[in-house]
C-alpha cells in the first residue's frame, strides 16, 4: 500500500512535519493582519520545505472569496510539490453551520436550531451544502460537527451543540457526518468531517469556556460519549480533542480516553487532532507538564496524531528532541503519520491536490437558499401564543423594535464569515434583517424603532419606543444575543441584559400587545418579562434566512413546528433538565405538602406550538411483554384537528419504573416529524428494542434491566414489561 511505502522512505523530520499543523497567519503576508489572502512565499517555503508541515488551518482576518481560497490552496500545493516526497498539505477549516470562511457561502441554522427542527434530513441537507462549498473552496477537511452535549446553558458554545438530549445529538450528528462524507471522501462534493470536542468539553462546571469539568465515568458514558460512539459508526474521519480537563486530567494528556476508550472501545481508526495550542498549554495553562517538551511527550504518548500548534514550529523541534531522547517511541510516530497519510489518501490529495473543477461548480447553487430557508422555517419555535395573537394580520400597524431588529449578525451568530460573526460587512449583500422582512411582507404600516448596530444606544431608548408605539397595533420586539464565539461569549449571567429587559418593560407598559422574537444561541432568562408578553417566538441563530423565516411565521405564511432542544430555565437556580431523576422532581417543604414539580422550566424541553392543533390517540403496543432482543412496535394516530396544515413531531419517551441506577423520569428514544392537512390523520409507528431502553449501570456497562417501562407520547402513556429472556 502506498501509505506504507511512503512511510518507509520518510525521515524523522518528514514524519513529525506531517504531525504539525500551523495557522494561516504563519504563512500569510502581514500575518493576522492579512486582508486579501496573499501568501508570503518565503514563509510558505519555511513551513512546508524546512519544517515539512503536513497541515494548515484557519483564516486570518475574515472570510475570503472562493477564488482566493482556491489560489491559496494552489500555491500551497505547488510548494508541497517541491518537497522530496511531494506529500500534499491538508487544509482544515471550521464549517460550523455552512462554510464559515468563504464569502457568499450559505449559512444554515446553528446546531442548536437544527436540533429544534427535529429533522435529521435537514441536518443532512445543510451539511451536504457546507461540504460542497468547502470543497469548492479547495478545502477537504471540516472541523465539524460539534457533538458536545449542551447541558450547561451558560457555556458560550451552547449554540454549536444539539442541545441537552443525547438521542438528538446522536441522530443529528451522525446524519450530518454521513451527508458531508457521502460518496466517499474522494468525492468532489464531500469533505472529511471532524467530530469534536472529545470529550466532556461542554460540561465545564463554571460554564466558562475551557475550564474544568468533573464528570464521573457513569455520567460520561450516559450523556457525553454516545454521540461520539454513534459518529464513529457513521464513519467520521477525524476527531478533535477537548481543550479542557476532566477530573483534573487535561484530555490532551488522557491516554485512557484517547487510547482505551476512543481507539479500543469505540474502534476509531481516524486521525486525532488537538485543538488550538493545546499541547503547549499542558505546560503553560494546565500545569501538568513542567517543560514544553514534556507537554509534547505527554500528548503524543497519550495518542495525539496531529498538533494544531498553530502559531510557530516549536512542536516540530520539541517532538524531534523527544523522539531522539526516546521519550516518544518511533512506533507512536509511525502510527500517527500512517493515519495522517491515510486521510490525505482518502480525500484524494495524492491523486490531485488542487481545487477540482467538479467541486468548484458546486459553489453557490440557487437551491442552497431554499435549503437554508427550509431549515430556518423548521427551526422556528413558537413558545407562547396567548389569545392566538399570532399569526398577525398583514394589515396591522406594527412597531418593530429591539437591538436584533436591524441586525444580521444577531441572526447568524458565531462562525459567520469571521470567527466571532460580528462584522456585518462580510455577510452576503442579500442578507435581510427582521425589520426588513416584516416591512416587505406587511400591507399595513410598519415603523422601525431600531437602528443598525446591536449595541447602539438608540436601540435601548425606552422613551423613543414608547412614543413610537402610540401609532401601532402591535409591537414586535427583537431581543437576544449578538454573535459571539468561544471565550468572548462567556457570560456572568444568563438573564437578558438589563437594557433589553427595560426595553421589554417599556414595550409592555404601553398596553399594546408585545410579541417577543428571540434571536439567541442559548436560553437567556426572560422570566420577569414573559408574563406581560402575548407571543414568544424563539428564532435562535438560524442563519442566512432567519429574518425571512421569522416574518413568515409571524404573518402565518409558515406554520411553525420547531421544538425546543433544551429546557428553557426560569432562573439561575432552576437548572433542571428534562431527563432528570425523580428526586429532582420532589419539592419538599417542612411540615407542609410535598410537591413534585421540580422540573419547572419556563418552557419545557420539546415545547413548541403550532397554528393548528394535533390530537394523539391512545398508544398501542405490539406486545405488553417484551422478551430478550425482540422488537416492540409502538403506534399512535395523530389527527390535525385544526383548520390549517401543519407539521408535528411525534416524540417517544421512556421511563423505567424501577432500576438498579435511579431511572430518569423520561428519556427521548425516537421522534418522527409528519405533515398533516387540516382534518387529516396519520398513524406513526416506532420499532424499538432493549437497546433503546438501556442505561449505564454501576459497573459502567450499558444494560437493559428487566422491569416495567412507561412509554410516553405527548399526553399519552402505555406500560409494558421487559424480560431479559
Ligand atoms: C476551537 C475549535 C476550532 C479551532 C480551529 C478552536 O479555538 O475550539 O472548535 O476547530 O479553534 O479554528
Amino acid at each position: 500500500m502506498k501509505v506504507e511505502a511512503l512511510l518507509k522512505q520518510m525521515t524523522l523530520e518528514e514524519k513529525i512535519g506531517q504531525m504539525t499543523q500551523v495557522t494561516l497567519a504563519v504563512v500569510a503576508q502581514n500575518g493576522w493582519g492579512n486582508q486579501d489572502g496573499s501568501l508570503d512565499s518565503a514563509a510558505l517555503r519555511k513551513a512546508i520545505v524546512n519544517y515539512k508541515v503536513g497541515s494548515i488551518l484557519n483564516t486570518t482576518a475574515h472570510a475570503f472569496s472562493a477564488d482566493v481560497w482556491r489560489n491559496m490552496q494552489t500555491q500551497i500545493q505547488d510548494v508541497a510539490k517541491t518537497t522530496r516526497l511531494k506529500i500534499p498539505v491538508i487544509y482544515g477549516l471550521d464549517g460550523i453551520h455552512g462554510q464559515t470562511y468563504t464569502l457568499n457561502a450559505t449559512l444554515f441554522p446553528q446546531n442548536i436550531a437544527i436540533a429544534a427542527t427535529r429533522d435529521p434530513e435537514l441536518a443532512a441537507l445543510a451539511a451536504r451544502v457546507g461540504a460542497k462549498e468547502l470543497r469548492a473552496s479547495g478545502v477537504r477537511w471540516n472541523f465539524a460537527p460539534v457533538l458536545d452535549c449542551g447541558r450547561q446553558p451558560l457555556w458560550s458554545r451552547f449554540p454549536e451543540t444539539y442541545g441537552e438530549d443525547v438521542y438528538i445529538g446522536k441522530t443529528m450528528g451522525s446524519s450530518a457526518i454521513k451527508a458531508a462524507q457521502e460518496g466517499g471522501l474522494n468525492s468532489p462534493s464531500a469533505v472529511a468531517e471532524c467530530m469534536k470536542h472529545y470529550l466532556g468539553y461542554s460540561a465545564a462546571r463554571s460554564g466558562k469556556d475551557r475550564t474544568p469539568a468533573y464528570i464521573p465515568e457513569i455520567e460520561m458514558r450516559e450523556y457525553y460519549l454516545p454521540q461520539f460512539r454513534e459518529a464513529v459508526k457513521a464513519g467520521a474521519a477525524t476527531i478533535m480533542v477537548n481543550s479542557g480537563e476532566i477530573n483534573g486530567v487535561p484530555v490532551h494528556a488522557n491516554r485512557y480516553l484517547l487510547n482505551d476508550v476512543l481507539r479500543k472501545e469505540l474502534g476509531f481508526q481516524g486521525l486525532i487532532v488537538t485543538d488550538w495550542e493545546d499541547i503547549i498549554r499542558l505546560h503553560t495553562r494546565h500545569l501538568v507538564a513542567s517543560t514544553p517538551r514534556e507537554a509534547v511527550v505527554q500528548a503524543i504518548n497519550a495518542g495525539i496524531d496531529m498538533s494544531m500548534v498553530p502559531g510557530d514550529f516549536s512542536f516540530f523541534d520539541l517532538l524531534r528532541e523527544a523522539v531522539q531522547k526516546k521519550e516518544v517511541p518511533m512506533s507512536r510516530i509511525d502510527d500517527a503519520v500512517r493515519r495522517i497519510l491515510t486521510l490525505k489518501m482518502r480525500v484524494g490529495l495524492f491523486n490531485d491536490p488542487y481545487p477540482e473543477s467538479d467541486a468548484i461548480a458546486n459553489f453557490g447553487m440557487p437551491e442552497y437558499q431554499f435549503i437554508a430557508l427550509a431549515a430556518a422555517h423548521e427551526a422556528m419555535t413558537l413558545l407562547k401564543n396567548q389569545d392566538n395573537i399570532l399569526p398577525l394580520s398583514k394589515d396591522k400597524r406594527i412597531l418593530v423594535a429591539g437591538p436584533a431588529a436591524q441586525s444580521i449578525s444577531a441572526l447568524n451568530g458565531c462562525w459567520s464569515y469571521t470567527w466571532q460573526g460580528k462584522e456585518e460587512q462580510w455577510y452576503p449583500t442579500d442578507s435581510k434583517t427582521i425589520a426588513q422582512t416584516i416591512t416587505e411582507k406587511s400591507n399595513g404600516k410598519v415603523t422601525v424603532a431600531s437602528v443598525k448596530g446591536f449595541d447602539s444606544p438608540e436601540n435601548y431608548d425606552v422613551n423613543k419606543l414608547k412614543s413610537m408605539a402610540s401609532n401601532a397595533d402591535v409591537i414586535v420586539l427583537c431581543l437576544g444575543e449578538n454573535a459571539y464565539a468561544e471565550s468572548p461569549g462567556n457570560t456572568m449571567d444568563l438573564a437578558l441584559p438589563e437594557n433589553q429587559l427595560a426595553l421589554a418593560r417599556a414595550a409592555t407598559s404601553t398596553g399594546k400587545p408585545v410579541i417577543l422574537v428571540l434571536t439567541e444561541g442559548r436560553p437567556r432568562l426572560i422570566t420577569s418579562i414573559e408574563p406581560e408578553t402575548k407571543g414568544i417566538l424563539m428564532a435562535y441563530w438560524s442563519g442566512k434566512k432567519t429574518a425571512e423565516a421569522v416574518a413568515d411565521v409571524l404573518f402565518g405564511d409558515y406554520n411553525p413546528n420547531g421544538r425546543l432542544p433544551f429546557s428553557y430555565p426560569r432562573s439561575m437556580g432552576e437548572m433542571v433538565l428534562y431527563d432528570r431523576k425523580h428526586t429532582e422532581d420532589v419539592r419538599e417543604i417542612f411540615n407542609s405538602d410535598m410537591t413534585w414539580d421540580g422540573y419547572n422550566p419556563l418552557f419545557k424541553f420539546g415545547a413548541g406550538l403550532s397554528y393548528t392543533n394535533f390530537e394523539y390517540s391512545d398508544i398501542t403496543l405490539s406486545t405488553r411483554i417484551l422478551h430478550g432482543s425482540a422488537k416492540l412496535t409502538v403506534s399512535i394516530t395523530v389527527t390535525n384537528t385544526g383548520d390549517r396544515a401543519g407539521k408535528n413531531t411525534v416524540e417517544l419517551y421512556s421511563h423505567q419504573q424501577y432500576a438498579s441506577i435511579t431511572p430518569s423520569m423520561m428519556r427521548l428514544r425516537a421522534f418522527k416529524k409528519i405533515d398533516l392537512k387540516a382534518g387529516e390523520s396519520q398513524s406513526v409507528s416506532f420499532v424499538i428494542d432493549k437497546n433503546d431502553l438501556s442505561f449505564v449501570n454501576a459497573q459502567l456497562k450499558t444494560v437493559t434491566e428487566a422491569g416495567n417501562f412507561d412509554l410516553m407520547i405527548g399526553d399519552k402513556k402505555a406500560t409494558f414489561a421487559y424480560q431479559t429472556q
